[in-house]
């Protein structure tokens, strides 16, 4: 077989493939913990389904603009709006299959060999993958734990250089769950109109806030920024709408131009009849939100807290969207019946197998210290599975 070079250089999801691990064990009759994959637990609300029913019913289920219905375009319009002070035409919008689709035809839109896109880690784990696969250099700058894990600006100027395409912010953060404050997002700003680069702005857990953090969304600092920047968000996280595949990114219309001409020639339009369930996600009544929201942050104080209590991790307590990020170093140079744990990889692997519990090494976001829980799973799942690890760990020597 002689595969392209392309597709050589990028790895499977390491969260899509976790989860698929875990639910293989479940189906095999093992009782798997699952902090593995972000996803809300919770059912899309009823709204939404009987919207896409009706889409059904009514015959709305034929190819639908490459770029999205303007019924639901302008729903988007209205939420930059209403969220983020931000004015947008609707050939400022493109929906996808996803906002990883979205970030996937950024990606195509403005990269090419030679230009360096730079991915503040610990990262989402597909923006390295999708630069590599579009030709770029990822230039990855590895953030402190003592600041939040938030690029700073001198961090940031640092590694610019004349080749800079991009900049590739996710606040909220996955897998962190810091987010950036106005001051910090202005200084970003400053450099990015400074030296001539674009920012990409991943907003997928605006809505997943605690402690009253406000979001900021980097676009809306100035009109010279938002000429630069393409703001990326979508439903999956704040309707737990995960399967639907729509997301949606706002940014300068020749670049969603680029884009939309990019989605006519690889997938199409996003499927009709989940355009249909979005508008209804945005438009009609949005007391699951704060009422999921609310589940969540009990979770996040209970999980941040016992992670604390566990002999040797350490957890900042994250602002923002499902997950916890412990440093677990302290483990590295233990060893379970002679076997050595001398990284996230063998320590995840370990509490799989022997706890029984799923979840993502931190290498898999580019820094090896930590591992990746997500407390988007009950709080009885939450209590057993922290129970296990709190137990798998004492039997390290
Ligand atoms: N960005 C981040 C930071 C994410 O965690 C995810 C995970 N789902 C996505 C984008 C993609 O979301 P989706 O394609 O489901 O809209
Ligand atoms: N974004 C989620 C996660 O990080 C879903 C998996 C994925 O899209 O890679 O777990």
């Amino acid at each position: 077989m002689r595969l392209s070079k392309r597709a050589t250089s990028i790895k499977p999801s390491p969260t899509l493939a976790i989860d698929a691990k875990a639910k293989a064990l479940r189906a095999k009759g093992v009782d798997v913990i699952n902090f593995g994959v972000g996803e809300p637990d919770f059912d899309t609300p009823d709204n939404i389904k009987e919207a896409a029913i009706r889409a059904i019913k009514d015959g709305f289920t034929k190819y639908t603009p490459v770029g999205g219905i303007d019924e639901l375009k302008e729903a988007v319009v209205e939420k930059f709006k209403k969220d983020n002070n931000l004015t947008y035409e609707k050939n400022e919008i493109i929906i996808s299959c996803g906002a990883k689709h979205s970030l996937y035809n950024i990606a195509e839109a403005l990269f090419d060999l030679g230009d360096e896109v730079i991915i503040p880690a610990p990262y989402w784990v597909s923006y390295p993958d999708q630069v590599l696969l579009n030709d770029a250099t990822p230039v990855i700058v590895k953030t402190d734990e003592k600041d939040s894990f938030k690029i700073t600006p001198a961090l940031l100027k640092a590694n610019t250089s004349k080749n800079t395409k991009a900049l590739i912010l996710n606040s909220p953060s996955n897998p962190t769950g810091c987010a950036y404050d106005r001051r910090t997002l202005e200084e970003i700003a400053e450099i990015a109109i400074a030296h001539d680069f674009y920012v990409i702005s991943d907003e997928i857990y605006e809505k997943l806030l605690y402690d009253r953090f406000r979001h900021v969304s980097i676009a809306s600092l100035s009109n010279e920024i938002k000429q630069r920047t393409i703001v990326v968000n979508g439903l999956s996280k704040s309707h737990a709408m995960t399967g639907w595949r729509i997301g949606f990114a706002a940014g300068p219309k020749d670049i969603i131009s680029a884009m939309t001409n990019i989605q006519s020639q690889s997938t199409s339009n996003p499927t009709s009849i989940a355009q249909k369930a979005a508008v209804e996600a945005l438009t009609g009544k949005q007391d699951f939100v704060p009422w999921m929201v609310s589940e969540f942050d009990k979770r996040r104080v209970y999980m941040i807290e016992r992670l604390n209590k566990i002999k040797g991790i350490t957890c900042l307590k994250p602002v923002g969207a499902f997950y916890a990020f412990p440093n677990v170093s302290s483990y590295y140079d233990k060893t379970f019946n002679d076997k050595p744990i001398n990284s996230s990889f063998d320590l995840a692997s370990y509490l799989l197998e022997e706890a029984k519990v799923a979840l993502v090494s931190g290498g898999a976001f580019g820094d090896d210290r930590y591992i990746r829980l997500s407390y988007a799973t009950s709080m009885e799942n939450i209590k057993t599975g922290l129970d296990r690890i709190e137990n798998a760990l004492s039997n390290l020597r």
